[in-house]
């Protein structure tokens, strides 16, 4: 049987470490925070004393960690000497980290794993907690095709779509390309619909033809930021996310970073950048991000 390390049970790790164990998958887990470790537990992952330690007795090292560098710095040795996910690992060890990070730091966490004698795979994920919960999120991989083909059916429990992007970095570039879409296009549908109102159209009008004509998007017809023309979308449960606007400004920050990296001409996307970190600063980090509809209207109000 595989054994699998799960580093990092947080909100979206620890239900995906659930799904491998029921899929019959020995994982051996480690998080820092005492109450994910206890979850974790409870759905049967085996709780180590350290990541070394799951790492040492795993062929396959999962990681679902907050930012690049705590992935960097998990991978390294520590400053004080300790051994990090790497060193402990039996050489050849593939590393997956599904955690959403910079494209140039899934690059540098991918060539210190290679240097260090392993595999790597940047695949990070849509699909929210929601999504690990039912197994059914979608993973963009980026790195070699056989290890690709030897993730695929681990990653195959834990989503429903998993899309080989290309070398080494790519997965992380599809991710922070589809997200800056959904940033720009959320926006426009929220700015569309506070014109409509002060148009003296309404929402169920507009939503009637855009929803079939050429205005037609994700943003517009399932997260539709008015209440009532889509029952389940946020805006019917005072936005309660969702895909918290905590979460989609950071991920803007990584298409800030990606956007600086290659010189693009991107306005709508540093545009949405500064629009949802000021969203996120308030009340909105843990929001659903549609809920922008209201700054809009709250600034046409003023
Ligand atoms: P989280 O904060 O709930 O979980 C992260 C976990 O990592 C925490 O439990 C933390 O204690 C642990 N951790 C941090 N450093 C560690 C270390 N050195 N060793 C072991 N454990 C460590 O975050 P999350 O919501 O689960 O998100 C994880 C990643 O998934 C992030 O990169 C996020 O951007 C991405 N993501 C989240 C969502 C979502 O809806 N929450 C959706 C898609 C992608």
């Amino acid at each position: 049987m595989i054994t699998i390390a799960f580093i990092g049970l947080g909100h979206m790790g620890g239900p995906m470490a659930a799904n491998l164990v029921r899929a019959g998958t020995r994982v051996l887990g480690f998080d820092l925070v005492p109450a994910s470790l206890e979850a974790a537990q409870a759905a049967g992952v085996e709780i180590v004393a350290s990541a070394a330690e799951a790492v040492a007795a795993s062929s396959i090292v999962i990681t679902m960690l907050p930012n690049g560098r705590d992935v960097v710095v998990a991978y390294g040795d520590s400053a004080s000497g300790e051994p990090g996910l790497l060193h402990a690992a039996t050489p050849g060890t593939l590393f997956i980290d599904c955690s959403t990070i910079a494209v140039d730091e899934a690059r540098t966490a991918a060539e210190m794993a290679v240097s260090a004698g392993h595999r790597a795979l940047d695949a990070p994920v849509s699909g929210g907690v929601v999504g690990a919960e039912n197994g059914t999120l979608a993973f963009m991989v980026g790195g070699a095709d056989r290890d690709f083909l030897e993730a695929k059916p681990v990653l195959d429990v834990m989503g429903r779509r998993i899309v080989h992007c290309g070398g080494t970095g790519l997965g992380q570039a599809a991710k922070v390309c589809n997200n800056m879409i959904l940033a720009v296009s959320q926006i426009a549908v929220a700015e569309a619909f506070v014109l409509a109102e002060r148009l003296g159209l309404s929402d169920q009008a507009l939503f009637d033809v855009a929803s079939n004509a050429s205005g037609q998007c994700w943003a517009l017809t399932t997260n539709c930021p008015v209440p009532g023309p889509v029952p389940t979308s946020p805006a019917n449960h005072d936005y309660e996310p969702g895909f918290a606007g905590f979460l989609m400004a950071k991920d803007l920050g990584l298409a800030e970073q990606a956007i600086e990296l290659t010189g693009v001409d991107a306005r709508l996307g540093l545009l949405a950048r500064e629009i949802y970190a000021d969203y996120a600063a308030g009340e909105g980090a843990h929001r659903d991000f549609s809920g922008i509809i209201e700054t809009i209207r709250a600034a046409d109000a003023a």
